[in-house]
């Protein structure tokens, strides 16, 4: 699609919200302080209660979700095989994966067939048997044929909880396409009208804000297909009324998300150049028709191009639609940053002289949010923790609405009847004009009693799609209300009492309901690991000391290590040994951890050199120094929990002891693909066992390693216990190894290189050493036919190409079911056309050269040749002129064993299946390498037997497959994938020691004290 010619320029990101991660008890304290004297709790509860009562005594419908999550709570076996059928079921396509899925689910949970008439799981057992008998009609009669009968059976259940759910849905969903919801209003609004009859006016007072449903984009095809909805819909909105203000007309609310694939903050340029006039065609039909356009909130790290995006437009249609009062957007309160947020809005609206409507939710993504901070190892979270602190915190924004009310027309979006109860008190002392908003399906009751009330106006955000379209929104919703805190969960338990329910949130802050990011890992045997400290890339303050020492960044040359440095570097190692290995382990550990702390705070400064040096993308050296850091912290942890001196026990009168020591040198040989991370992990790995190390980085990236090293002897490891040698394998690296004093070799690389260290090491004279070696992956990822498409597109894109494909851990073969393989294919095909190509150190950019001349020779030779062989699928657009870019690219094989070789880039093979899955895991393990394995299915029976099957050291279910964390997904293969043990994980440092048992005879001077004295009868 291309831009209009009103296209816009994205301008500088604009510092116009604090810090995100503020102390958690200040920002509620700050927004505590701006209600005191605002609210009478007492008459809330007088307000709210009647509601409550009336609800409670008449519940709202059968389908309502107060009823279904009283009848299915999502903490049961049932309600959570609910859920999760209701997320998978009607996507898929054949009946086998059906019929597997419907039984993994449904088995687990125990829906009694016996109980339609009364039992406890009446409700979906009743609705599946009417189902059954109504599928029963259209299904060829079975009897008498054995198998079939059986399978006919099977059957039938599928149709019958296809159909339950498509029923569930419904009552979600206002509509398929937008002609059948609007119709659908007309009886709402009837029953309101006649509610009001009842109540002395007549006027329904509802209004509806569409929402066209689906998942965001992936593709520009995703994207044409959305705006081409939303722009129909406006136009069915526009015909069906005529609207004399916004306020009491139907209108539509919108995702950016759903406009373009790349609604990010590090796309800002594309940002402002193509999604925005998408959204100015929409703008332009919703102000001529005068009604109301809402721009959704979506996740937090695109709060604050969001606000930059309104501000653009909002500029615009001061010149075009200056009379225009109809735009708005939603803002949650669970950030801690809302209240600002209201602010910079209504300060947006100012400056351009024009009015917003702004519809204040709550927040829908708070789990999401909450592991992305954890994930990121971020300085804390952006959103509350607790719900009584999103609830604050929405009556503050609700309160700072209303007071620019000159700028601001507030939309109230919330089903609790304290929140409600509390917003009328305060819209009413102020004489504000506003307007309540419910979803479709929900707070029926509640409303249905706080609409008789002629003077509150609500809307009702309705979702219009296609069944298949309404998963991911119906299951955020079943989360959303079975979440113990949620107002209308405990509306439906009538075991909360009324002033528990509408009892006040206004007490005094609390300290954060978990731990922050950095405590995330428990205390383990009396340690507690601290987790690295990450960066929030869409938060100016996180990133722009980064962005100074990428800037600043240069690569230091590193002199190559001669014959005579190898040698004497290899003596002075030797001696040096046996000092360190004496050092007490919680010392060496101390010096480890030490070395963490260091790194951890220089992340920018190393990011910057990993840009220059290895030129990484800042998201990839961002996890590659935090990877480093948690090595660090973790290996030092380990040392000191396994490596300690034991006590075995015996016989009487004698004492046993295991006791853990280094084996001496130690050649440590990393790769350039994580020439930080890796190079640290092996290092620091064999230091706290007490070995010294020889430490031969790659030969492309030795100035990360040199300043590694400096760093380590900086936190108090022995010159003699560590040192640099840099130079090729094929002389310093084959010197270290068949080198004399070399007591053990830990590599990660390839598998060739790896034979050959093995051969050097078998002839050498001497004691046989440990070889610990790590190599390569034909990494695979088996996609049923029940999985999410664009879970899987994200997972493949992540983990094929990123990083260039240069990670050992990187997809290689996507195997998925011929019956979606159309459709993901062409969903790659469209992510791959809007990855970036280019300079790593550029925000914006996905995919960065590969490592040197060669790799790029290699890669393209690779490329050329398939693209003769396969069948080219699709291919990411150059439109960079940086050195050694290889496009990510895709083809497709006839069959898993025509993968031959790991092709070290951004080349991605793709096979579809059929039949049997077990045999096509077969397949996979039969080439031979085992390191990674996705495996993308909602059948969690099928998932934990493939892994059973799989000869892989790291399977990912449901998720990308690269990025390991320390401690959390130790990382290893094994075959031709490595020797193992797993890096990061329990049994690492093991391998780096030598062990010794110490028997002390202490009856052999004359005989047993301790038995003699009555102290011991053996230990
Ligand atoms: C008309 C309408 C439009 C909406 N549009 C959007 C939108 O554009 N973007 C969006 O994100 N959401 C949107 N939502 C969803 C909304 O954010 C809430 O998830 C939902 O309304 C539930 O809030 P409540 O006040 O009804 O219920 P309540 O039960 O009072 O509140 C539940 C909410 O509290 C918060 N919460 C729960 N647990 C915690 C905790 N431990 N710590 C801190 N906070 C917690 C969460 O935000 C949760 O959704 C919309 C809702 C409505 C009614």
């Amino acid at each position: 699609m291309s831009a209009s010619p009103s296209s816009f320029v994205a301008k500088p990101q604009q510092a116009r919200l604090p810090y995100p991660y503020r102390p958690e008890v200040d920002v509620v304290e700050a927004a505590l302080a701006t209600l005191t004297g605002q609210l009478d709790w007492a008459q809330v509860i007088r307000a709210g209660r009647p509601w409550v009562e009336a609800v409670r005594e008449k519940p709202a419908p059968f389908w309502a979700m107060e009823s279904l999550l009283r009848e299915y709570p999502i903490s049961s076996a049932e309600g959570l095989a609910l859920m999760r059928l209701a997320e998978a079921l009607l996507r898929v396509p054949d009946v086998e994966t059906a019929i597997a899925l419907t039984a993994d689910q449904l088995g687990r949970a125990e829906f009694d067939a016996d109980s339609v008439v009364d039992g406890p799981h009446k409700m979906l057992a009743g609705i599946s048997a009417s189902a059954i008998s109504l599928s029963k009609k259209f299904l060829p009669d079975a009897d008498g044929e054995g198998g079939l009968l059986k399978r006919l059976g099977a059957k039938t259940v599928v149709a019958a909880t296809v159909r339950a759910i498509q029923l569930l849905g419904r009552q979600f969903v206002l509509g398929r396409t937008i002609d059948e919801a609007m119709d659908e209003t007309k009886d709402q609004r009837k029953d309101v009208e006649s509610a009001r009859r009842g109540a002395g006016t007549a006027a329904s007072g509802l209004r509806f804000s569409y929402d066209m449903l689906g998942e965001g984009a992936r593709t520009e095809h995703d994207a044409e297909r959305y705006l081409a909805s939303y722009a129909n819909a406006i136009k069915a909105i526009a015909r069906g009324q005529v609207a004399a203000s916004p306020e009491n007309a139907d209108g539509i609310s919108i995702k950016l998300s759903a406009l373009f694939s790349r609604y990010e903050d590090a796309q800002r340029e594309r940002v402002f150049a193509e999604l925005l006039p998408r959204v100015w065609t929409l703008i332009e039909l919703a102000a001529r028709a005068n009604l109301n356009l809402t721009i959704d909130a979506e996740e937090t790290d695109r709060l604050e191009l969001s606000l930059d995006v309104l501000d653009a437009l909002a500029e615009r249609i001061a010149v075009t639609f200056p009379k225009w009062q109809g735009f708005g957007l939603a803002v949650q309160a669970y950030q801690t940053r809302a209240l600002q947020v209201v602010d910079a809005v209504a300060a947006i609206a100012r400056r351009h002289k024009l009015r917003f409507m702004v519809r204040l939710v709550k927040g829908a993504y708070w789990d999401g949010e909450i592991k992305r901070a954890q994930e990121g190892g971020l300085a804390g979270y952006p959103v509350f923790t607790h719900k009584e602190h999103t609830d604050i915190s929405y009556l503050a924004c609700a309160r700072a609405l209303i007071t620019h009310a000159d700028v601001i027309y507030p939309q109230f979006a919330t089903h609790n009847a304290g929140t409600i109860a509390a917003i009328l008190q305060m819209a009413r002392a102020k004489g504000a004009a506003f307007e309540m908003q419910r979803l479709h399906g929900m707070g029926e009751g509640i409303y249905r009693e706080v609409m008789k009330d002629p003077a509150i106006p609500c809307r009702v955000y309705a979702p219009v799609g296609e069944h298949r379209d309404l998963l991911a929104y119906l299951v955020r919703r079943l989360l959303e209300n079975g979440a113990n805190s949620s107002f209308v969960h405990q509306l439906a338990d009538s075991g909360v009492d009324v002033e528990r329910l509408l009892a006040s949130p206004m007490t005094t802050a609390r300290p954060p309901a978990f731990p922050m990011p950095a405590h995330l890992y428990p205390v383990d045997h009396g340690l507690q690991r601290r987790n690295s400290t990450g960066a929030d890339l869409a938060v100016l303050a996180d990133r722009a000391p980064l962005d100074a020492a990428v800037t600043a960044a240069t690569v230091p040359q590193v002199a190559e290590a001669s014959p005579e440095d190898v040698a004497a570097a290899m003596t002075q190692l030797d001696a040096g040994f046996e000092a360190w290995n004496e050092r007490p382990v919680d010392e060496r550990a101390a010096i480890i951890r030490r070395a963490g702390d260091l790194l951890d705070a220089r992340l920018a400064e190393f990011c910057g050199l990993l840009v220059k040096e290895a030129h990484k993308t800042l998201g990839d050296c961002v996890a590659e120094v935090r990877e480093a850091v948690d090595f660090c912290r973790y290996y030092a942890d380990q040392a000191q929990i396994r490596l300690q001196d034991k006590v075995l026990p015996g016989p009487t009168g004698e004492s046993n002891e295991l006791r853990m020591n280094g084996r001496g040198v130690f050649v440590c040989i990393s790769p350039w693909n994580f020439p930080l991370a890796i190079f640290a992990g092996q290092v620091v790995a064999a230091l706290v066992a007490g070995n010294t190390v020889a430490a031969k980085p790659a030969e492309q990236t030795p100035a990360v390693a040199a300043r590694m090293v400096d760093l380590l002897h900086e936190a108090g490891v022995p010159r003699d216990a560590l040192v640099l040698l840099h130079g090729p394998g094929e002389t310093v690296g084959a010197r270290l190894t068949a080198h004399a004093a070399t007591a053990g070799v830990c590599f990660t690389g390839s598998t060739q290189v790896a034979k050959i260290i093995q051969r050097t090491l078998a002839a050498k004279d001497g004691p046989i050493v440990p070889f610990i070696a790590e190599t390569g992956g034909l990494n695979a990822m088996i996609v049923d036919s029940s999985a999410l498409p664009e879970q899987v597109v994200d997972a493949v894109v992540q983990s094929a190409f990123r990083s260039a494909g240069q990670r050992c851990s990187a997809l290689r073969l996507l195997v998925v079911h011929a019956s979606i393989a159309d459709g993901v294919i062409a969903m790659i095909r469209g992510a791959l056309a809007e990855l970036n190509v280019g300079d790593p150190a550029r925000l914006s950019t996905d995919v960065g050269p590969v490592i040197d001349d060669e790799a790029y020779m290699n890669v393209s030779r690779n490329v050329a040749r398939l693209k003769k062989d396969a069948r080219l699928l699709g291919e990411t657009p150059l439109a960079s002129s940086f050195p050694r870019l290889v496009t990510p690219v895709a083809f497709e094989l006839a069959r898993i064993a025509d993968l031959k070789e790991e092709i070290f880039g951004p080349v991605l093979h793709v096979v579809r299946w059929n039949g049997d899955v077990d045999a096509v895991m077969h397949e996979i393990n039969a080439l031979g390498y085992g390191l990674t394995l996705g495996i993308q299915t909602r059948i969690d029976s099928r998932a934990q037997r493939l892994a059973r099957l799989a000869k892989v050291g790291n399977v990912y279910v449901n998720r990308n497959m690269i990025g390991a964390v320390v401690g959390v997904q130790p990382f290893g293969g094994e075959g031709l994938s490595g020797t193992g043990p797993k890096a990061g994980g329990p049994h690492y440092l093991l391998r780096f020691c030598a062990e010794q048992t110490l028997t002390v005879n202490t009856a052999a001077a004359g005989g047993n004290a301790a038995l003699l004295a009555g102290e011991s009868g053996g230990h």
